[in-house]
């Protein structure tokens, strides 16, 4: 079986990746390529990023064993609780470990783009944590839409940088972020959120979240005595969650990966943001991935009830595993998604992120055995959605829970 799990020297998965940066920010891109790996791979690096895991974050995060839904879909569902770390999700993994990288290559001032304002909060979080000045471009209209976070990135110190451009959502946030950077470039580190961007960020926010398939394997061998399980399964926006649950396993090819992107009102409608089947392969912030374009190369913006899927493309890693066939990658409509959300809520007591529901709605486009040992990772908590939820609670059908 290939290697999933390393780029080539340039950055490449396959075809996808690599780094399409502008002339200007070729230094500082080619010096964090040489030292991000040294640096993220030493022992003093790893004793503090695994002391804050553990101590702030509150790693490891559980590997509960969910019975109620285990009987319903025939099979051993075990749940990885990333819903309970420190600001509710997985993301604060990657913003620390970025954060202590931008500390040991001297940058004084970290940037970074946010949607849904999740990734943000853990930037703004890490930077009040380590006394670092912090702006968050954030599109204008998203800044309207999830205004509790813009105020809990503000009291935590952060700017947030409205953004007018464009639809003025993720995509444009992520431009003027990297526009930013590109004035800036000798003290000024971009945190990237996701398995998105040029290399090295793919690949290092891949390492950075790999703490969650690496806690899975020891909890899967108390559990049951085996390290890796049959399914694992993951929703997938850029890509950084699922990369982090499936890193350790990408190269077992016993344990089959099956990734949820959102499929909105529908892949066969506009109204979408399943760009891995739907999608052609383009370049967009800094990287050669699959995307949502017209023909002429215009970003078409994306559409789903969960902000933090709704970025045009996915991260070059999960391109290479849906064309190379590793992955199966299904699409998982807004419906379907908040159905899975009440459901899990209802059955185990655990109020999932949006997101996390359309990982979750996989689970009944699945056939199980009985014995089959499933890995879901719950993403996120469900807090920041709850007006969502309610706004949809009549259309659930309760019934089928
Ligand atoms: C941001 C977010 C996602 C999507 O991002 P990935 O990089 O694909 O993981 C998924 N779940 C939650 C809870 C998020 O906040």
């Amino acid at each position: 079986m290939r290697d999933f799990q390393q780029t080539d020297q340039n950055g490449f998965y396959g075809s996808f990746g690599g780094a399409y940066i502008p002339e200007i920010l070729y230094k500082t891109v080619e010096n964090l390529k040489e030292s991000y790996l040294s640096v993220i791979e030493s022992e003093s690096f790893k004793k503090e990023y695994h002391a804050l895991l553990k101590d702030y974050v509150g790693r490891p995060s559980p590997l509960y064993y969910a019975k109620r839904m285990s009987e319903k879909y025939g099979c051993q569902l075990y749940l990885k609780r990333e819903d309970l770390n420190h600001t509710g999700a997985h993301k604060i993994n990657n913003a620390i470990g970025q954060a202590l990288l931008a500390k040991r290559l001297g940058k004084k001032r970290i940037i970074a783009e946010t949607g849904a304002g999740q990734h943000g909060v853990a930037t703004a979080t890490v930077c009040a944590l380590m006394n670092m000045p912090c702006r968050v471009y954030m599109g204008a209209l998203d800044v309207e839409r999830q205004h509790v976070n813009v105020e809990r990135m503000r009291m935590l110190g952060a700017e947030v940088f409205p953004v007018q451009s464009g639809n003025k959502t993720l995509k444009d946030a992520t431009n003027e972020a990297i526009r930013d950077w590109c004035c800036h470039p000798a003290d000024t580190f971009y945190i990237i959120g996701s398995t998105v961007g040029p290399h090295p960020y793919p690949d290092m926010v891949a390492r950075l979240q790999s703490v969650i398939s690496e806690e899975i394997k020891w909890q899967l061998e108390e559990h049951i005595g085996r390290d890796y399980p049959d399914y694992i399964l993951a929703c997938v926006g850029g890509g950084s969650n699922a990369a982090g649950a499936i890193y350790h396993f990408l190269n077992n090819e016993k344990v089959r990966i099956v990734l949820a992107e959102a499929g909105g009102l529908g892949m066969e409608t506009d109204k979408t943001a399943a760009s891995l089947q739907i999608g052609t392969t383009g370049i967009l912030h800094g990287s050669r991935i699959k995307l949502m374009q017209t023909a002429d190369g215009q970003i078409v913006e994306p559409y789903s009830i969960s902000a933090g899927l709704d970025y045009p493309g996915t991260g070059p890693l999960h391109c290479n595993l849906y064309e190379t066939g590793r992955a199966k990658v299904l699409a998982v409509n807004d419906d379907e998604a908040l159905q899975a959300a009440f459901e899990l809520t209802r059955l185990e007591g655990i109020i999932p992120a949006l997101e996390s529901s359309h990982a979750l709605a996989l689970l009944p486009k699945m056939k199980f055995k009985k014995d089959d040992v499933v890995v879901l990772n719950v993403s996120g908590r469900g807090d920041k959605d709850l007006n969502t939820y309610l706004a949809h609670k009549d259309e659930i059908d309760y019934d089928k829970i």
